[in-house]
C-alpha cells in the first residue's frame, strides 16, 4: 500500500499516511484518491486540493 509521511494535526508530529480503499469512486476513471488516512490516529487528510481555497460566491441564476 502507498503511504506518505505528513504532519498529522491530531497527532502533532509526522506520521504515516496511508491510503484507505476508496469508496467514493475516485479512482474507478483512473485518477488518484485524494485521501489519506494517518495510520497512528486516523485523522483523514485530503491532498490535491490548493491549500487555500478561494471561496467564490455562488452565483444563482434566477
Ligand atoms: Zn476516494
Ligand atoms: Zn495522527
Amino acid at each position: 500500500m502507498d503511504s506518505h509521511q505528513w504532519p498529522c494535526p491530531s497527532c502533532g508530529d509526522d506520521r504515516d499516511f496511508v491510503q484507505p480503499p476508496c469508496v467514493d469512486g475516485h479512482t474507478e476513471d483512473g485518477g488518484e484518491c485524494p485521501e489519506w488516512a494517518c495510520a497512528d490516529c486516523g485523522t483523514a487528510l485530503v491532498t490535491g486540493a490548493p491549500a487555500v481555497v478561494p471561496v467564490a460566491p455562488v452565483s444563482r441564476a434566477a
